[in-house]
């Protein structure tokens, strides 16, 4: 056996030589990569017929529907574009309802007959294909005998190319749904969640005199945070293998957790990956934009600039799944999982969001003019409402088994979904309701009220790490997020909500114009009201503290603590009444993404019930048993009899565990996943709780695990 400290001597041992990629000359046009493996807006501009790209450019930006005629131009340009990139196969690229995203190959080269091949791509590939959609998860709106499904072009986020070693790929995003056309993935509620809202918020705009604007897009820019840790010791915890986090694993000493560590210098071999991966997703099109350690040791962040919804939604798939595959060329291994490390801060993905015109303008930018202020008191007040009413459907979109480790652990926002406006923004909307601010000037309640410091931006202004729902200058920031989730569902959501509470403030203020009131007056009498009658979810207090429990429930909000609590959320009458009435989701698709997600959790949780049992008796008691057998044999009675109690308590928890684990239940029912959240997560932890008092007393080089302080500190 080696010598267990071997393993971190070279873990620690890194060196840069066999991946370095050198230094460009950033100057030189041909060393700037942004985009250059994206068929991006600009490189379909030089490449399509002129007439083509006028008009499919005027498709996108009306959002209408596309024009087939134009699909066999488009993609004959994309094909030799593509070809010209070494790429051998196409791949229709989608977001099943797994979270994850999927991809059937097909080669560009079809037999000529004489012997030889050509390259074939025609319209008709471009817009259609029809994989296997038996495997993928439906809720059960796909019966297997009717297990096709179809994949159909989304001309609105860019196709690009994923090279490898060996080749390239070309991966044009696309939505995917059954054959009876319902929605079995997330792109597709989003996209109709995006022309739900632009209808809403261009109807308002008019309302309030903007005549210019003809769409309005929603926006995210999503901040991920992720841990990186050496590949040798992730190779040696099966738990990390199968489940993503350490199911065991004792606390390293107290105040280990340096606080220098955030914000602090990036080690090296971290930062040439993170070059790396970053370098990646430019040539991608993902504009990437900062990089910083983040709170725990081993945890960094990665934040691209924000972008239209439905192309954001796509790039983050593209940044974790960059960020996993480029890892292992640095020794080291990305795990996304919300709580990797018990007892260490997990990892979130927070999504900023706003709302913005075609001609540029942001609804929620307070804006330096009487008239724009009005506009973002407006759309505000329509947010309040709708994260007020909506605030269960919101806490579910958050929902899944790693994130009820981080939810009102002191280290996420809490359970409890509730919106920081800020002690400026909040004073606000108190004195307009008392009737007394001007509400054509909030721009000017933000300064920095003192004369030595520079009148800052106000997107500057103060902040509350403890929200879930924050608003931060021109954008909301939804905290609560999980690092391993996708965007899709999350802003499904927020723009369906957002939509339904700005038609429902248009109503009012249209009535109150037909009234006869002039527009000031009118948005002032809608922004109190609403601000009256939703304020109970405005908080700018801390959300950490035990009070706030308290004071929420007296305030009515809801703290959906676990997943199973807040899931149902997702279909209570309310929830599908709404999507029915937009049309983003029909209470079939509805029901669908329910049963996916429960059937998730319950999955989920019996792999890593199964694994811990598995761990534990395989693993751990026998370094317990050799632990005792040394004890004896050196005649030491007392030590001995403490680690013997010990393994006998860890033999009968990893019994019970192995009982509860054995217990029929069907993985995607309600009630099974109710058992086992209150069963077998608590049998789990008992399991834990002795093998971590264990590995403090059995011999370092008879402990089979990798330990926290090795995984976390090691570089
Ligand atoms: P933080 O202080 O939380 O790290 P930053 O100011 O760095 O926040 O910005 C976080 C994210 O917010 C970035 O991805 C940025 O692009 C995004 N963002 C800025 N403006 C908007 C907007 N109008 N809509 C959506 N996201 C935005
Ligand atoms: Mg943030």
């Amino acid at each position: 056996m080696t010598h267990p400290r071997q393993r971190n001597v070279s873990a620690a041992r890194w060196n840069a030589d066999d991946v370095a990629f050198g230094i460009d000359d950033l100057t030189r046009p041909q060393n700037q990569i942004f985009g250059v493996d994206a068929f991006s807006p600009a490189v379909q501009r030089q490449r399509l017929p002129k007439d083509v790209y006028k008009r499919l450019q005027r498709t996108l930006e009306r959002g209408e529907a596309l024009d087939v005629t134009l699909a066999d131009a488009v993609a004959s340009a994309m094909r030799d574009w593509a070809l010209e990139k070494g790429a051998s196969h196409y791949t229709h690229w989608f977001q099943p309802l797994t979270g994850s995203t999927a991809e059937k190959h097909d080669s560009f080269f079809g037999p000529t007959g004489d012997g030889g091949a050509i390259a074939e791509f025609s319209g008709k590939e471009l817009i259609q294909g029809e994989p296997d959609a038996s495997s993928f998860p439906s809720g059960g709106i796909r019966a297997t005998f009717e297990a096709r499904g179809y994949t159909a072009w989304d001309p609105t986020s860019p196709a690009f190319i994923l090279t490898n070693p060996n080749g390239a790929l070309l991966c044009i995003p696309t939505a995917f749904t059954s054959w009876t056309g319902e929605a079995l993935d997330t792109k597709i509620p989003l996209l109709r969640s995006m022309d739900v809202l632009s209808r809403s918020a261009v109807r308002a705009l008019r309302l309030l005199g903007d005549t210019d604007p003809q769409r309005v897009f929603t926006t995210i820019g999503a901040e991920q945070e992720y841990f990186l840790i050496d590949e040798q010791y992730y190779y040696e915890r099966p738990d990390l293998q199968i489940t993503g986090r350490t199911l065991f694993g004792a606390q390293p000493p107290k105040g280990h957790e340096l606080d220098d560590h955030y914000f602090g210098s990036i080690p090296e071999r971290v930062l040439a990956y993170m070059m790396d991966t970053e370098r990646q997703l430019q040539r991608l099109g993902v504009p990437v934009k900062t990089r910083h350690n983040e709170v725990a040791p081993g945890q960094y962040e990665l934040a691209p600039l924000f972008e239209t919804s439905n192309v954001a939604a796509d790039h983050q798939h593209l940044v974790m799944q960059v960020m996993e595959q480029t890892a292992p060329h640095y020794g080291l291994i990305c795990l996304l999982h919300e709580k990797p490390f018990a007892g260490v801060n997990g990892s979130g993905k927070h999504n900023n969001w706003s709302m913005g015109t075609d001609l540029g303008g942001n609804l929620l930018d307070p804006g330096d003019t009487p008239h724009s202020n009005l506009v973002f008191l407006f759309y505000c007040s329509a947010v309040i409402k709708a994260v007020n009413k909506h605030q269960g459907l919101l806490r579910a979109t958050a929902a899944n088994v790693g994130q009820d480790h981080r939810l009102g652990a002191n280290e996420a926002p809490p359970a409890i979904i509730s919106i920081f406006l800020g002690s400026e923004l909040e004073a606000v909307f108190e004195a307009i309701e008392a009737g007394e601010g001007d509400p054509s000037a909030p721009g000017s309640f933000l300064g920095m009220g003192t004369p030595v410091l520079p009148p800052l931006p106000r997107h500057g202004g103060d902040r509350n790490r403890t929200s879930p729902f924050a608003f931060t200058g021109n954008k909301f920031e939804f905290r609560a997020l999980g690092s391993s989730q996708s965007l899709g569902l999350t802003n499904t959501v927020l723009n369906t909500i957002t939509a339904e509470a700005i038609d429902e403030l248009a109503d009012e203020l249209e009535k109150k114009i037909e009234s006869g009131t002039e527009l000031a007056a009118a948005v002032t009498e809608v922004t109190a009201e609403t601000y009256t009658a939703n304020k109970r979810i405005v908080f700018g207090g801390d959300g950490y503290a035990d009070e706030w429990q308290e004071e929420a429930a007296r305030r009515g909000l809801l703290n959906h603590r676990t997943t199973p609590d807040a899931l149902p959320e997702l279909v209570t009458p309310d929830a599908i009444a709404l999507f029915e009435k937009y049309e983003v989701l029909s209470e079939r698709e509805m029901e669908a993404r329910f049963e996916v997600l429960v059937e998730q959790y319950g999955v989920k949780l019996n792999i890593e019930a199964e694994t811990a049992a598995q761990m534990a008796r395989t693993l751990i008691l026998p370094a317990a048993t050799a632990q005792i057998k040394r004890f004896d044999e050196a005649g030491l009675e007392a030590p001995t009899a403490e680690v013997r109690g010990l393994t006998e308590e860890l033999y009968a928890s990893i019994l019970k565990l192995e009982e509860l684990n054995r217990k029929e239940g069907e993985l995607n029912d309600m009630n099974h996943i109710l058992f086992q959240r209150d069963q077998v997560i608590p049998a789990m932890n008992e399991v834990r709780r002795v093998a971590d008092r264990l590995e403090k007393v059995v011999a370092d080089e008879l402990w089979p695990l990798p330990l926290y302080s090795e995984m976390l500190f090691i570089k």
